[in-house]
């Protein structure tokens, strides 16, 4: 947050300031899917699971590979922080840092969840997104973040002066993943990570560089859908903070559930080809 300057600046500032931004990975070195083959594969789909995530709860589900999964807002909006990982190993999880730099701040359709090092391969492309028409608004608001982490306790108990509250994103996940693997609490905790905020609407404002949200603007019937490109396990919290237009980490805010849905096609979509490992061999430049 840049609020105060204590140094003059120099004579060339304007200049420097002026150079035109470049693109850190440019798309040409990761091309976009072609969706038709995806959309193609949703045709004649059997639904073959369904978990309903209560409000200010989080489940738990799993995916195999060339399934697709649906979250879909129902009864009112409501945000819900997503985490990803692969079946085979806890480790391989969902990396939102290097996804934002691969994708940008926000993901819509034909973007993929990337896995953390050294994995590093898309672990879900996403296939379709009712709120794709939303864009960026005028204060640099739009939907599905990876810039936000998660609503967690620990945060909460440093800003509101010693509050303790059970129900944010990282505590119902938390709570998710030790109930599906058994896993003892606070070993399924080290496993929860930072989220897709999916539905939630956010940005960081221009004077300040500061992380805001505002109210969602997901409505009942809409969606988020996901292709998996290996096995995998899901778990979505219903944010506490309900569609995020005043607060979260409380019981304030009005909260619905979301629903999550698992599809298997007839056929793989055409062409598709599950991602290998990272081809990175690990030396670090040592023999
Ligand atoms: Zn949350």
């Amino acid at each position: 947050m840049k609020l105060v300057q204590t140094h003059a600046a120099p004579a060339d500032a304007a200049e420097r300031a002026a150079v035109p931004p470049v693109i850190c990975y440019p798309v040409d070195s990761l091309p976009r899917p072609d969706m038709a083959p995806f959309h193609a594969a949703r045709v004649g789909w059997q639904r073959v699971a369904e978990v309903l995530i209560p409000p200010r709860e989080a489940r738990v589900w799993a995916v195999p590979a060339g399934h697709f999964f649906r979250i879909t807002s129902v009864e009112g909006p409501q945000v819900g922080d997503l985490n990803l990982w692969a079946q085979a190993d806890l480790r391989e999880r969902f990396y939102s840092g290097k996804t934002r730099a691969l994708h940008g701040t926000h993901l819509s359709t034909g973007d993929r969840l990337w896995s953390s090092f050294p994995f590093l391969r898309p672990m879900a492309t996403i296939t379709d997104d009712t709120l794709d028409w939303y864009g960026f608004d005028a204060y640099g608001g739009a939907v599905h973040d990876v810039i936000g982490t998660r609503c967690d306790p620990y945060t909460h108990h440093l800003l509101s002066g010693g509050g303790q509250y059970h129900h944010c994103c990282h505590s119902n996940l938390t709570r998710a993943l030790a109930d599906w693997t058994g896993l003892p609490l606070r070993e399924a905790e080290g496993h929860v990570h930072d989220v897709l905020n999916v539905f939630m609407c956010t940005g960081f404002t221009r004077d300040t560089g500061q992380y805001f949200m505002k109210a969602s603007p997901v409505r009942p019937g809409d969606y988020l859908e996901f292709f998996a490109e290996i096995d995998l396990i899901g778990g979505l919290s219903a944010c506490p903070g309900g569609d995020c237009s005043a607060e979260h980490s409380s019981d304030v805010a009005r909260c619905f559930p979301l629903l999550v849905e698992v599809f298997r096609p007839v056929a793989p979509p055409v062409g598709w080809v599950p991602p290998a490992g990272n081809g990175y061999d690990r030396s670090h430049g040592r023999p």
